[in-house]
């Protein structure tokens, strides 16, 4: 798959990134059985071999286990760490944990962003993670305790760039500010279902300051795809049978599929949107890396975008 930088940095990664949200095959730990984790097995395995060469993780994707499974196949790929980029997250924490009780919330103290790197480094099997990301904006944020504990980390070895998700500009121009080094990544939710980082300053943002946006969900959680559908309860409204009609119109016309022409859709915006392709499905998988090589026309972007919006354009 074609290789890009990743935003200033001299990371390079495929033009696809694969998301590992979904390979332990449930959020919940207790449902994770050797099938599912072979399910899992064979997901990264279809990723490695199609070219992908960008990973991202969470801390909370089934608490752990899907790092620590990814971490396990990399033990047994050898040579394969130093061809890829690994991105993981921290900052959520579920309700009940540590201690019964707790609320979910957002935690972005520098300790505890700091013990999160340690455990997600020793999970994956890793001395460093390549890109660490704030998974949702801590509505307490301090911006100069984040940035001190970016730098104790950064210096520490334990992580060589950072980013955010989830992030508005002004929040991500507010910890930019505080910190010494540049922050290269925002990862929003981006897909022909989910326009709004088209129109509320997101990718400007982007483009202005060479982020590299990175688009989750961008079938909209399966909305865009062809099989199952397993969606994030904010994704429930987002079947529109005009948008898949105009996706299967213009797959047709290019000898392509659906899901390759919506993820198409969002590598042709010039701020170099990396879509994380989140299926656990090889062949999808395998699929969908021909989106690197399909360039849609400005018209047929408009076509889809048009079918997309609730309102015709102004
Ligand atoms: P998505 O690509 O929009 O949805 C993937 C879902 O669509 C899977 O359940 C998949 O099922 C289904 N699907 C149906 N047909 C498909 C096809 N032809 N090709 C591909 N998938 C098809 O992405 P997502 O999984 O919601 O999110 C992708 C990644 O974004 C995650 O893995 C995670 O890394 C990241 N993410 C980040 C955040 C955040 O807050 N930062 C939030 C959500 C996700 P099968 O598995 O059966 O193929």
């Amino acid at each position: 798959m074609q290789q890009v930088p990743l935003g200033s940095s001299s990371l390079q990664i495929s033009r696809l990134a694969y998301g590992c949200w979904r390979i332990a095959g449930s959020w919940d730990p207790s449902e994770v059985t050797p099938a599912t984790e072979a399910a899992g097995r064979r997901a990264i395995w279809a990723a490695f071999e199609a070219g992908y060469t960008v990973f991202d993780h969470a801390d909370i994707y089934c608490r752990g286990v899907a790092e620590t499974l990814f971490g396990k196949v990399l033990q047994e790929a050898p040579g394969t760490r130093d061809r890829i980029v690994i991105l993981t997250k921290c900052g959520i924490r579920p309700q009940n944990t540590p201690a019964a009780g707790t609320p979910t919330r957002y935690d972005f103290r520098a300790d505890y962003i700091i013990d999160s790197c340690e455990q997600s480094l020793r999970r994956l099997r890793i001395e460093t993670i390549d890109v660490y990301q704030l998974h949702r904006p801590d509505y307490l944020m301090n911006p100069e305790e984040v940035a001190g504990a970016f730098d104790r980390l950064r210096k520490a070895g334990k992580v060589r760039e950072f980013g955010v998700s989830n992030f508005r500009p002004s929040q991500f121009s507010a910890l930019q500010k505080a910190c010494p080094m540049r922050l290269l990544v925002n990862q929003i939710e981006i897909s022909l279902s989910h326009l709004s980082p088209f129109e509320d300053g997101s990718l400007d943002h982007c483009l202005q300051e060479k982020i590299t946006p990175f688009a989750w969900s961008p079938l909209g959680g399966g909305h865009l795809g062809d099989g199952a559908r397993r969606v994030l309860p904010s994704q429930q409204g987002y079947f529109n049978s005009r948008l898949v009609a105009a996706l299967d119109r213009v797959a047709d016309d290019r000898g392509a599929t659906r899901p390759v022409v919506a993820l198409a859709w969002l590598l042709k915006h010039p701020a170099g949107i990396v879509p994380i392709v989140g299926s656990t499905d090889p062949e999808r998988i395998r699929n969908a890396a021909a989106a690197a090589s399909l360039h849609l026309s400005h018209e047929e972007w408009y076509e889809l975008l048009t079918a997309a919006r609730a309102e015709p354009l102004p």
